[in-house]
């Protein structure tokens, strides 16, 4: 983008009232069949207005088409049995029934396409789409037939690789993995993930970004964080591994995170998507707020290079407060992008 600072979000916005409960994870749908395919597509509608009117530059779907980032997209797989469940540890930190592999998995038809060809069809804004990334997949499932982490990530990549290049094809600008995984997993991040990911953006002409983050702001997330010390230095484990991948833009959690963003300078040289608005509170941050937090990664990231973003989606919030962070981030920018015009 030509742009300095575009802004964007993580991925999700709250979806309104009449499709979904709001500020609740895994909401169940309000509207059925033809109803709630309609309804789809009004919310993504809706979200991509609010961002707009916000002045967001890179825009997305909102998440509006799917009750959750990473089910949702293995909903739509052959190989996996939502029925047959077992008890597994998400990500080390809290135990969830989840679906099992009994069989090979496969993409046996386009998961969020036609979505991304609705998005295109209503902006001429740069629109970035969200996958959930082959390590974070995983780990939400229970795998009775590859028994590997590792060969099971790798038939998810291929799978992902199937879908992406569709969503390029469908006028996408960047996609973007989903990672929180590589939080927590670090061996088989650098002895696989890494190069899961990269086989999931095989071929792509577009730009790619893996999103990695500390989570929604649940209990879960919360409690775990507690458990994490003054200084969070997770990322300090995958960054250099990430440095000399092929993967383009690297979205982080930075403001109120306890992150030490010199952190960042040894990702120097690749796009950087800056969280400067929390979403573990429904405080929304001022614009100087957020200013001060993009210009302390400036002191790591160039200036053409960073991408004022949020920590994380916005699902779990209120519309209106999601609605005053979009608002906050538009301005936070602006403020700093004065100040770089006037140096
Ligand atoms: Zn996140």
């Amino acid at each position: 983008m030509k742009k300095l600072l575009p802004t964007s979000t993580a991925g999700s916005l709250p979806k309104p009232s009449w499709l979904a409960q709001p500020e609740t994870l895994w909401s169940p749908w309000k509207l059925h069949n033809g109803e709630l395919a309609e309804g789809k597509k009004d919310a993504l509608s809706l979200a991509l207005y609010d961002q707009l009117r916000a002045g967001i530059d890179i825009v997305s779907d909102g998440e509006q088409t799917r009750q959750h980032f990473v089910t949702t997209f293995i909903e739509h797989l052959s190989g996996v049995d939502f029925e047959k469940r077992e008890t597994v540890r998400i990500r080390n930190r809290y135990d969830a029934s989840v679906p099992t592999v009994v069989s090979a998995v496969e993409r046996q038809k386009p998961v969020f396409v036609e979505d991304a060809k609705f998005l295109r069809q209503l902006t001429r804004q740069p629109i970035k789409w969200a996958l959930p990334g082959p390590m974070t997949m995983i780990d939400t499932l229970y795998d009775n037939h590859y028994k590997s982490r590792e060969k099971l990530a790798w038939e998810f990549a291929k799978i992902l690789n199937q879908e992406a290049k569709e969503l390029e094809a469908a006028g996408v600008d960047i996609i973007q993995f989903d990672e929180p995984a590589f939080n927590v997993f670090f061996d088989e991040v650098n002895d696989w993930g890494i190069a899961a990911l990269e086989r999931a953006i095989e071929g792509l002409k577009c730009e790619t970004a893996v999103h990695i983050c500390y989570g929604y702001g649940i209990k879960a997330n919360t409690d775990w964080k507690k458990t994490l010390g003054s200084e969070w230095r997770q990322y300090e484990e995958t960054f250099p591994r990430l440095q000399s991948s092929g993967i383009n833009i690297i979205s982080l959690e930075c403001h109120n995170s306890h992150v030490p963003l010199d952190l960042l300078e040894l990702i120097r040289g690749k796009k950087v998507m800056v969280g400067a608005i929390d979403v573990a509170t429904n405080a929304i941050e001022t614009p100087e707020e957020v200013a001060s937090t993009l210009r302390n990664a400036l002191q790591f990231v160039d200036a053409d290079k960073l991408y004022p973003s949020t920590n994380c989606g916005m699902a779990p919030l209120s519309r209106q407060v999601a609605s005053g962070k979009l608002n906050a981030l538009s301005a936070g920018a602006e403020i700093v992008r004065r100040e770089l015009a006037d140096k």
